[in-house]
């Protein structure tokens, strides 16, 4: 099947009893037995709930994954990613992380004695230099966050295999529909449901596919034994999303490239940072992993001033100013002071992230009505 019909029926059945289509919200923590021990294979719900199933089916069916695994939030899935280590274990990390995962790593798993290295996947002789007897894993994100770099996931899982290292990919701001990092035999992708999966930025949520028995049920434990799992109600609404992810990844996509071309040709905007343009660095890694670009852009002012950033980001009226992506409506963040203010002001120009410079997340309104958006708001700017 192709993608936009399992993203509608995969994992899902009419209800056996009643011939609903949706699949119920199976709200309940505990399911009555026939006899002690025997049951339908559901005992306790935070082990397994049949709406937590069918997305999971759902999800595993769009990455091309044999498993796939629900987690409370996508900080939940990393979480039970990491526990797969032991103390002493080791990670190599692409460098412009997510926020909260490099939080995690440094400030919660540091102490438990897992060490993790940050390095710029671009450069492989870098990446060598970091392993050791000691390295089990390597963590990739791409595109990049704010930043847009696009990391060669092919690559990275030869250099895994190489050193027999477990690869994980944060998948979340391509999604399976442009990107599917299991078919280029990575170990692990990972998601946080909540941005484009969800897609209505009404949920928190994350996901972990992968084809490996021995990873799942490692995973399946750890996710069961700690408890980070989600509920029905929530389950249900990503499995309502997923049904228009492949819709909505299109007009992410195409509002995204005209938003791009737009930003590009202004004389106020000095750089824009999108993987679709031919003079990206690794605009052809892109288009070798990537079914298209996204919606995700970044772009920077001339004169690089926060105060031209912040009347900017007041000026706009259809694009709202809030940290996330990958909801339906068009969001704008200026990293330097949300998502990326804790890193020292130095170390964040070093990797891009400068004063003025700003994420877009293009939703999936009327193109028209972005580009006038940005128009005005950039004529506000001095
Ligand atoms: C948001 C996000 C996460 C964390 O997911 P939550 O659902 O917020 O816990 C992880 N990785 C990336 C790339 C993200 O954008």
């Amino acid at each position: 099947m192709k993608f936009g019909t399992k993203a509608i029926h995969a994992g899902q059945e009419p209800d056996p009893t009643t011939g609903a289509i949706m699949t119920p919200i199976y709200q309940t923590s505990t399911y009555v037995q026939e006899s002690p021990g025997v049951h339908k294979g559901f005992a306790y719900a935070r082990g397994k709930n049949p709406t937590r199933l069918a997305l999971e089916n759902c999800l595993a069916a769009l990455e091309n994954a044999k498993f796939g695994l629900c987690f409370s939030s996508g900080m939940g899935a990393a979480d039970a990613i990491i526990k797969l280590l032991n103390p002493g274990d080791e990670v190599i990390a692409t460098d412009d992380l997510y926020g909260g995962s490099y939080r995690m790593f440094t400030k919660v798993f540091a102490k438990y004695g897992i060490q993790f290295h940050f390095v710029d996947m671009h450069d492989f002789s870098a990446m060598e230099n970091c392993v050791n007897a000691n390295t089990r894993m390597i963590w990739v994100e791409t595109p990049t966050n704010p930043m847009m770099k696009i990391i060669d996931i092919e690559a990275c899982v030869q250099f895994a295999k190489k050193h027999q290292l477990i690869s994980i990919i944060d998948n979340t701001f391509a999604s399976p529909y442009l990107q599917n990092p299991l078919d280029l035999e990575a170990d692990i992708v990972m998601h946080s449901a909540t941005k484009y999966l969800g897609g209505h930025s009404d949920v928190v949520m994350g996901a972990i596919c992968c084809n490996s028995d021995s990873l799942y049920e490692q995973l399946a434990f750890i996710a069961n034994s700690c408890g980070a799992t989600p509920g029905p109600q929530d389950s249900f609404l990503v499995l309502r999303g997923l049904k228009t992810l492949h819709v909505r990844m299109d007009r992410h996509c195409s509002n995204g490239a005209a938003v791009a071309h737009f930003l590009k040709n202004h004389p106020k905007v000095d750089r824009v940072y999108w993987p679709g343009f031919e003079e990206h660095p690794n605009h052809h890694v892109a288009k070798k992993q990537m079914k298209n670009f996204g919606g995700m852009i970044s772009f920077s002012l001339k004169g690089d001033q926060f105060e031209d950033a912040k009347k900017l980001a007041m000026a706009v009226r259809v694009f709202s100013l809030a940290e996330s992506l990958g909801g339906v409506e068009s969001l704008l963040g200026h990293p330097a002071s949300m998502t990326h203010a804790s890193i020292p002001k130095e170390e964040r120009e070093r990797s891009g992230i400068t004063d003025s410079l700003l994420r877009l997340s293009v939703g999936i309104e009327d193109e028209h009505d972005l580009i006038s958006d940005l128009e005005q708001a950039l004529n506000a700017v001095s």
